[in-house]
């Protein structure tokens, strides 16, 4: 009997195994969750590496975006805080 590849590896077509199985409580339901990895494992750590790098960039692509938004606020702040110093030189307490 032949079983159809469900979940092949993206690297080398073979059907991955299960690593581990857990339940996890969504809402009402138990979900059973599986972690599949590649029966090959040289061939899974370099898919674990990839998927890595990939985390990685994402990551990275967000860092930027927050520091991006951050320095926008911060010279925003800055105007802010510089007209009210002059405000205050202006109209002393
Ligand atoms: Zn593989």
């Amino acid at each position: 009997m032949i079983t159809p590849v469900v979940n092949p590896c993206p690297r080398c077509g073979k059907a991955r195994i299960d690593a581990k199985t857990w339940t996890e409580k969504v809402g009402k339901s138990t979900l059973t969750m599986t972690q599949t990895i590649c029966p090959d494992p040289a061939c899974q750590k370099i898919v674990e590496a990839e998927n890595q790098k990939m985390t990685d960039k994402h990551e990275a692509f967000r860092q930027k975006d927050i520091e991006r938004r951050l320095a926008r606020e911060r010279a925003k702040d800055e105007q802010k805080t510089t007209s009210k110093k002059e405000n205050a030189r202006q109209y002393p307490a």
